[in-house]
């Protein structure tokens, strides 16, 4: 059923070292390319990391809210099912959903901002080209390389932006950003999965925790319309359902529009290989009026959750503890565990980044304690 312009494990561009085959039962390989992909990212330290990492609200605040590794679940959950409608390989996005996230920083995106800010002179900080930097470079479970040493159509699924000045010091990966080509079907299917899935359920998290309240949504349609259906035919409807009832009816519309509109695009072009993908401009996408719709969604998120000013108290701490840490660790290279003080001595300031933006929440709260609390041991 794989389309001929999906990605194909047995035509990938490969691996930057050579590996064996997969070991073969009755002629048939266990695991295809991109399943041995995904099976490395799960197994990585930093995946399990994400569990303890934020999303919107800080793993202490509540046991309800997404994580980080929760958000990418759901990532994967919807990016499959559109791989599959669209007959794009499914271990491949699977792979690319599980893997997004992996450079985030604690804290969520006021960590991000802060440790960049701390980067200002040393090259920035970026989580998206963190998350490759890991797979790449900084997991260390292989004998005869440093990351995990995955497929070329992994990696160029993880790196969705990227300047043309990094770009250039990035090789393979990096080329598309110089010539303006697109990723494969696959990436361009888990963006907008990532999107589909935070716009979602930061409206859950965020009626969970009464930062937003059903009476505001009610100017965005999206929200709205949807709801007037569930109300429509449940009538007596307890609010603990309608929101559910509401919100998978959102993800359905997105997703419906999301499919049909990417197969309109696809079946215009009649591409026959994955070059053509590339060589196109981005093929998956919502209908303009879906996009509208999905755009004052994200705006009414941005001004009514990610900036009330509940979560900027929240976001003020996390810049004050990533930017301490920083600041302390560059003055004394010597506070550092000695991995790091290791790494330290190619490059102090990527090596203290690298540690910082690894750290859980959890732990980056723990950490700095243990560095400002006189009353705190080791
Ligand atoms: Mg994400």
């Amino acid at each position: 059923m794989l389309a001929p312009y999906a990605a194909n494990p047995d035509q990938s561009i490969g691996r930057k070292f050579d590996e064996q085959p997969t070991p073969l039962i009755n002629g048939v390989a266990v695991r295809n390319d991109f399943q041995r992909d995904r099976d490395r990212i799960i197994h990585s330290t930093a995946f399990r990391r994400l569990e303890y990492k934020t999303q919107v609200f800080v793993n202490h605040e509540g046991d309800l809210f997404r994580t980080r590794l929760t958000h990418s679940l759901e990532v994967a959950q919807l990016a499959r099912g559109i791989a599959r409608t669209l007959n794009l390989h499914e271990d491949l996005t699977e792979g690319i959903a599980l893997a997004h996230d992996l450079g985030h920083t604690p804290f969520g995106h006021a960590g991000q901002d802060a440790l960049n800010a701390c980067m200002r002179n040393y090259g920035g900080f970026e989580h998206n080209l963190q998350s490759l930097r890991v797979v790449d470079q900084l997991e260390k479970r292989y004998a005869e390389f440093d990351g995990l040493n995955l497929t070329f159509e992994l990696r160029e699924g993880i790196l969705k932006h990227c300047s043309i000045k990094n770009a250039k010091q990035l090789g393979d990966v990096g080329e598309r950003f110089i010539r303006k080509h697109s990723p494969s079907l696959e990436a361009q299917v888990t963006n907008f999965a990532d999107e589909i899935a935070y716009n979602n359920h930061d409206v859950d998290d965020g009626l969970r925790s009464q930062l937003i309240t059903i009476e505001q949504l009610q100017e965005i349609s999206l929200f709205a319309e949807n709801m007037a259906i569930v109300k429509d035919k449940y009538p007596a409807i307890e609010q603990k359902r309608l929101i559910p009832e509401t919100i998978r009816r959102m993800i359905n519309q997105l997703v419906m529009d999301l499919c049909e509109t990417s197969l309109r695009n696809i079946e215009q072009l009649s591409p026959t290989s994955i070059q053509d993908i590339r060589q196109a401009p981005y093929l998956v996408g919502f209908s303009q009026a879906i996009e509208a719709k999905n755009h004052a969604l994200k705006q009414f998120l941005r001004s009514n959750l990610y900036h009330h000013y509940k979560v900027n108290r929240m976001s003020a701490k996390a810049e004050r503890i990533i930017t301490e840490l920083f600041t302390a660790f560059m003055q004394n290279v010597e506070l550092m565990p000695e991995e790091h003080q290791e790494a330290a001595k190619y490059d102090q300031p990527r090596a203290v980044a690298d540690y910082i933006a690894g750290m859980t929440d959890r732990f980056a709260i723990r950490e700095h304690r243990r560095l400002f609390a006189v009353e705190e041991y080791l």
